[in-house]
């Protein structure tokens, strides 16, 4: 199964993420944690990315599209994914739909968490103060929030038309949003 978990930055995806891949049997592919391991490991990758994940701003094409093409082609990607965070411009939606036509494959689903924003952002708040991530600042958390609006929520239009979105309730409970999206995918 071939899955785009998406949804603003806070909406839970990452802890989600992690659970319903493991429900699907699929590996979990999050281009924020390919990225931040990048960084603690001091790559030059790390090293380039590390000043647009501080500011909040999207890191360059360059850099993340050859990241998911090379997880993508890893064994373990052969039986599907679960994608998180990333395809996050209309730009890599193409580059997406490119790497898996080269495979003779596509996307099954998108699922959208949605939230709303105080909610959010008050989980941000959270998260920065327990995890103590750099990009978690007010001003940071305001920034990733637009841009989100801005970059990445018209590409739930974009899948919509192509009838492979679903929009799951990411509110409540870890355990509740859980049980919604697994349902939402049939699994
Ligand atoms: P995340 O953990 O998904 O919230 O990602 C953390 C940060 O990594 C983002 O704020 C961006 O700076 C960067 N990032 C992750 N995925 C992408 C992507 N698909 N395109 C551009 N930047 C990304």
């Amino acid at each position: 199964m071939r899955v785009v978990l998406m949804g603003p930055p806070g909406a839970g995806k990452g802890t989600q993420a992690v659970i319903v891949a493991q429900h699907l049997a699929v590996p979990h592919v999050s281009t924020g944690d390919i990225l931040r391991a990048n960084v603690a490991g001091g790559t030059p990758l790390g090293l380039e990315a590390q000043k647009y994940m501080d500011a909040g701003e999207y890191v360059p094409a360059s850099i993340t599209n050859g990241m998911v093409r090379d997880r993508l082609a890893e064994p373990d990607a052969a039986v599907g994914f679960l994608l998180d965070g990333y395809p996050r411009t209309l730009a890599q939606v193409d580059e997406l739909t490119g790497m898996l036509a080269e495979r003779g494959v596509a996307l099954d689903t998108v699922v959208e968490l949605t939230v709303d924003t105080d909610e959010v952002v008050g989980r941000l708040v959270k998260r920065a103060a327990e995890q103590g991530r750099s990009d978690d600042t007010g001003a940071v958390i305001r920034r990733r929030q637009e841009i989100f609006a801005d970059q990445t929520a018209p590409l739930t239009a974009v899948y919509a038309q192509q009838g492979l979105l679903v929009r799951v309730d990411g509110m409540g409970s870890v355990e509740d949003v859980t049980a919604r999206l697994l349902a939402a995918l049939g699994a």
